[in-house]
């Protein structure tokens, strides 16, 4: 898939249009979810164009993908999620739901979050 550099993430990582930024450094930019689904709702997202947890694995560098994952347990502890526990979830392409086409992980926490999918129907 071809990335798309007018898809929502893309104009915030421009600053285009504004987030709730709660981290950010020379790879990574986390804010939180604008329709949250939990009491802590933050996407992370590389600051690389990658359109999703394929083309990411596929192209990004080591160092990319350690910062991405760095970033998001360090955002954890610092909400103190650590210990009560949390949920990382990637959507990827249309079976997986993805909506944005610029990776991201959602970090949700802040209460029991229940059955991991749903059943089929
Ligand atoms: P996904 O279905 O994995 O692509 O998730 C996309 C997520 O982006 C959803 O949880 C949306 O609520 C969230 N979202 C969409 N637009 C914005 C925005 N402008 N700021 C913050 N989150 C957003």
């Amino acid at each position: 898939m071809t990335y798309d550099t007018n898809n929502i993430f893309a104009k915030i990582l421009r600053g285009e249009i504004p987030c709730q930024k709660v981290y950010e450094d020379s790879h990574v930019l986390a804010f939180n979810d604008i329709v949250p689904k939990a009491p802590v709702h933050i996407l992370v997202l590389p600051k690389g164009a990658y359109t999703d947890m394929d083309d990411f694995t596929r192209r990004a560098s080591a160092e990319e993908i350690a910062a991405l994952f760095r970033a998001l347990g360090q955002i954890a502890r610092d909400k103190g999620l650590d210990q009560p526990g949390y949920r990382t979830i990637v959507n990827c392409g249309s079976d997986g739901g993805q909506e944005v086409p610029h990776l991201h992980l959602h970090l949700l926490g802040g209460r029991r979050l229940g059955r991991m999918v749903e059943k089929a129907a």
